[in-house]
């Protein structure tokens, strides 16, 4: 064979190697790394989409915790797992923020990923264990400046959401407190459930069956608006904090490499989870909304992941909060 036939085979070969990747994916099990512990909020999420997912792709979606460090630990795991469509992160805003939080992390949020899409967008709530004294928001905030020597806030590591949540907490009252970090705050709970730590912000996924229990106790809101699933409860905006207004976005990434039909494969599995009549009743359940199918893109997760890390930058600048 001359070798310009043998280029053309090579070409045309290349051409076709990729669509049959895809044709074919998925044939085995896929992995969906959650970086922090099983029974938490994260969790919970990855567990009801990766059900409707797997049933979309006929193939089982198996939910791997791999909590620790702010959830850089089973980040780190993902970025350097083989990119083919088999190890996938579920991760939430956190991959933002550790960008700046940690001085030396071993990847790259920005580079070591491939995107698949948005997933949902969950409030966050401060709340305590059931006996702590604080009648509301604004007697608590007096409560943690008072006794900020003793009263300890429960968090799942910095990166973490509730680590977010408790720095721009810290920030805007101008009082440093205990805090006491979790590989996830599933254990956190279970510790507030049980008086081990006073109090903690966490996402609804988390925290609204406990509060609709009267298990714990809720002071206030991170969202814009109060929420539909407790309207009694105040916002930290109109009780004076409005620089804790924030939420929890979730996204779906697999390692850097990855084919892209392969990620638009994964994401138009998200989409079909994302509209599925039980995820939108659960999550309304649980506070929160799926993402629409234009933010269940590739494209929609990484400008949300670039605009995030540009957002929160400053912010965790001015703090002065830093990991190694
Ligand atoms: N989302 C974490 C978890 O699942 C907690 C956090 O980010 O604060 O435990």
């Amino acid at each position: 064979m001359s070798l310009s036939k043998l280029l053309a085979a090579l070409a045309a070969a290349t051409v076709l190697s990729s669509p049959a990747f895809a044709q074919g994916y998925p044939e085995r099990t896929i992995t969906m790394v959650v970086p922090f512990s099983a029974g938490g909020p994260t969790d919970t999420v990855a567990r009801l989409v990766s059900e409707k997912m797997s049933a979309d792709l006929g193939q089982q979606i198996v939910v791997e915790n791999v909590g620790g460090a702010g959830g850089t630990l089973g980040a780190g795991q993902v970025a350097v797992a083989e990119a083919d469509g088999y190890t996938l992160l579920l991760h939430h805003i956190g991959m933002a923020t550790s960008a700046t939080l940690y001085r030396s992390l071993a990847y790259d949020p920005l580079t070591a990923f491939e995107y698949v899409g948005l997933v949902t967008d969950v409030p966050m709530v401060m709340v305590a264990r059931k006996d702590f004294e604080p009648a509301d928001f604004p007697a608590f905030i007096e409560y943690v400046k008072a006794n900020k020597d003793t009263v300890s806030m429960a968090n799942a590591g910095i990166g973490a959401a509730s680590h977010l949540c408790g720095m721009l907490f810290q920030s805007a009252i101008e009082t440093q407190f205990v805090t006491v970090p979790y590989k996830g705050t599933g254990p956190a709970m279970t510790d507030l459930l049980g008086g081990q730590v006073d109090f903690m912000c966490d996402q609804t996924t988390n925290t609204a069956s406990q509060i609709e229990a009267g298990t714990i106790k809720a002071y206030a809101t991170t969202t814009a608006e109060r929420l539909a699933l407790f309207p009694d409860l105040p916002t930290a905006t109109e009780s004076g904090l409005p620089t804790m207004e924030f939420g929890i976005w979730h996204g779906i990434y697999a390692p850097k490499g990855t084919p892209e039909d392969v990620t638009e494969r994964l994401s138009k599995a998200l989409q079909v989870a994302l509209a599925d009549p039980d995820v939108i009743k659960s999550m309304a359940e649980l506070g929160t909304a799926p993402s629409t199918a234009e933010e269940a893109t590739p494209a929609a997760l990484k400008a949300k992941l670039e605009s995030e890390i540009a957002r929160w930058k400053p912010v965790i600048e001015a703090a002065g909060v830093y990991a190694d």
